[in-house]
């Protein structure tokens, strides 16, 4: 089979210079492969041109609902990548991370998307920021899309999550994406891409493939385009040093390679549920996917005195797993990606056995292939060793250091000098809150495993689509995923200044100041596409009496001094006299504002950012301003509208403000 990549809509294969891939498990040529005769430059044209103007004619959330098209799409199609896959030495248990996970990961962009940005092009970041005493000049931060290329350059340890990880997030965001696999395995993202243009579900020149070198497409990059690079620290730090690339300010995130701790606690001896959690996690990280996961635990830490324990424990647990054929429904553990591969840990491996003792391995595998046992490291004399600190063996590889106290611990994670992740199985809340303390600005993410989330908890190895996955130092200082985090990546931030009409006008939604359109019909009797940003329906006045005050006092037992005793409220130094109940005004408001006939208003789903600022007493006149706010799709039936409440009294000062969250039909059922 000669692979194919995918350049400016076509399929096409490479002109000569061809790579041979083989099947990790009988070592036999499945495939070759070749970038050469690309045209790079006409690739990112297309991207930008094609691509780019495509994908950003649309909003977030119809690129969100894209992108949920396309994993059930994929879903539909997993079967004929799982027989693929295990070509790569995956079993079908590891397979089921690489390929649904990534397919999961799409779900999970798609779905934070409609969650936290809005249904619009423009995102905004954070609060309104007043620069005025008057109100009429002010800040706000937005996103929008960049306008070139998102490259991304993958590991080969998961051909399919790894590409799909940071596609999601570039889709939403609006940019193109070329991915570059790690040429071994790259047959495999070649099927799945294949796919993503079968399935024809996103605009033309969303996505392009490079099977092979990148030629000169560094060279060629700009200040608008995003390199996201995953692999080794010396191709990253080769790769961002490209000279276009230091000169245009390219973005350029980079997961590299971590030497991911793992504590046992002071606590958690034999016997303990945290001990056999910890002993459980090693095993899972280092024959799952055969230790090819850059969270895996390289650096397993462990009390002195409990040292000849866990490597019992670890002993009888490794000895029973079934390394083999990953076809084989027996099979626990398959093999390496490729038998470069396994030199390269043989390599390493040989680096930190001249300073340590292999205390486990020379397990049963395979002859042909690239199989290779478990093997656990114990070094006893951490702190004075600087080499298992610094060697990365990225196979079925950890090392069992002994540790004294907790802050021993904290200064052995704080030696990988930035990792992905570090976990602590320990059921002692101090210890936990000393090593996560003191472990965390040098990691990406950390797990604290325990009795009370062990049936539950997804495990020191996953890095989960809705938190941030990446680490500073060594571990490349990227963050990638963690909901809208990871679409920034491929969006500039601006702030932009001006009058709240104006600054309204950009962000698509309602602020105080800004224009209203005071409506005839109650908007409570429109649907959803009938309803502006602005749209104002003014209520008419109500009395407050001290006799509804206490009614609703002695109803709900809220007889708190400052509603019920004249005397003791005026003491009070925010009131002078008594005063209605909070909870009160937003009933009253309810009742001012509501139109209560079966309309297409569906439901009252929460309220955020409630002030009372001008206390209401008895007498006082109080009013509703109702205003669309701003508007989101929900589902096919139904949108988010969510409404901008001003009370005021009989001066027009503002007694209370708050955002109030309703559902909104499409169609009116009732009508
Ligand atoms: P690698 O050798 O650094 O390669 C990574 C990617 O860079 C591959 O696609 C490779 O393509 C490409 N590449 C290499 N030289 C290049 C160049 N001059 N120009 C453009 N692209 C170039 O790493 P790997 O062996 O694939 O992966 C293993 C390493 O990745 C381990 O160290 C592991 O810890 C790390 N890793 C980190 C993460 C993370 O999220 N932090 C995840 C997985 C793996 P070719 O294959 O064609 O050379």
């Amino acid at each position: 089979m000669r692979l194919q990549n995918y350049a400016e809509g076509k399929w096409v294969e490479g002109r000569g210079g061809f790579r041979d891939l083989l099947d990790s498990v009988t070592g036999l040529k499945i495939a070759e492969t070749s970038s050469e005769g690309l045209d790079f430059g006409a690739m990112l044209a297309y991207a930008r041109n094609v691509g780019g103007v495509n994908l950003r004619k649309y909003g977030f959330h119809d690129r969100a609902y894209m992108l949920k098209a396309l994993g059930q799409y994929l879903m539909g199609r997993k079967e004929e990548l799982y027989e693929l896959s295990y070509c790569t030495g995956a079993t079908r248990k590891d397979s089921w991370i690489d390929i649904e996970g990534g397919f999961g990961t799409l779900f999970a962009a798609s779905s934070s998307a409609r969650r936290n940005m809005p249904d619009g092009q423009v995102y905004i970041d954070g609060d309104l920021e007043a620069l005025s005493r008057r109100g009429t000049f002010m800040g706000q931060h937005i996103a929008t899309s960049m306008q070139g290329v998102a490259v991304h350059i993958n590991a080969y340890n998961f051909p399919i999550w790894g590409a799909l990880e940071k596609f999601g997030p570039a889709i939403i965001a609006g940019m193109p994406v070329i991915i570059k696999p790690a040429t071994v395995g790259c047959y495999l993202t070649e099927a799945m891409v294949k796919m993503i243009v079968e399935s024809d579900i996103l605009p033309q020149g969303s996505v392009q493939l490079i099977l092979g070198s990148t030629g000169n497409l560094l060279d060629l990059l700009n200040c608008q385009d995003v390199v996201s690079f995953t692999g080794s620290a010396r191709t990253a730090t080769k790769l961002r040093a490209t000279p276009e690339i230091v000169k245009n300010s390219t973005r350029f995130i980079a997961e590299q390679d971590s030497l991911n701790g793992c504590v046992l606690g002071l606590d958690a001896g034999p016997g303990t549920p945290e001990f056999d959690m910890f002993v459980t996690e090693v095993v899972s990280e280092i024959t799952t996917k055969a230790g090819q996961k850059c969270t895996a635990i390289r650096r397993a830490m462990v009390p002195h005195k409990y040292m000849d324990a866990v490597e019992t424990a670890l002993n009888e647990s490794l000895s029973n797993i079934v390394i083999g054929d990953p076809r084989d429904k027996n099979v626990q553990m398959g093999a390496l990606a490729g038998v470069s591969q396994r030199a390269d840990v043989l390599e390493k491996l040989a680096v930190l056995a001249a300073d340590n003792v292999i205390n486990i391995g020379g397990f049963k595998t395979p002859e042909t292939g690239a199989f290779l046992s478990p093997t656990i490291l114990r070094c006893d004399d951490p702190m004075s060793q600087s080499l298992v600190h610094e060697v990365e063996a990225f196979g079925p590889v950890s090392t069992l250091m002994g540790y004294e106290s907790a802050q021993d611990a904290v200064d052995l994670l704080q030696k990988g000098g930035g990792s992905l992740v570090a976990s602590v199985f320990s059921y002692d809340p101090s210890f936990t809150r000393e090593i996560i303390v003191g472990g965390a600005c040098f990691h990406g993410r950390m797990l604290i495993g325990d009795r009370d989330s062990n049936a539950e908890s997804t495990g020191h190895g996953s890095p989960m689509p809705q938190l941030v996955h990446g680490g500073p130092g060594r571990a490349g200082g990227g963050e990638e995923m963690g909901g809208v985090r990871g679409v920034m990546h491929y969006m500039q931030r601006t702030a932009i200044q001006g009058s709240p009409s104006a600054i309204s006008n950009i962000i698509e939604q309602f602020l105080p100041g800004a224009p209203i359109n005071v409506v005839d019909v109650h908007p409570f009797r429109r649907i959803y596409k009938d309803l502006h940003v602005g749209d104002t329906l003014k209520s008419k006045s109500r009395k407050v009496t001290v006799k509804e005050i206490e009614m609703f006092a002695n109803s709900t037992g809220d007889t708190f001094y400052a509603h019920m005793d004249e005397e003791a409220a005026a003491e009070n130094p925010f009131f002078d006299g008594r005063v209605a109940h909070g909870y009160l005004l937003l009933s009253w408001a309810a009742g001012l504002f509501v139109e209560p006939a079966p309309g297409p208003v569906l439901a009252n789903t929460g309220l955020n950012n409630l002030a009372f600022m001008t206390p209401v007493y008895p007498d006082d006149e109080i009013k509703v301003s109702l205003t669309v706010k701003r508007k989101k799709r929900r589902t096919e039936t139904y949108g988010e509208v969510a409404w901008d409440v001003e009370l005021t009294n009989q001066n027009d000062d503002v007694c209370a403000r708050y955002e109030l969250l309703t559902m909104v039909a499409f169609e009116d059922i009732y009508t």
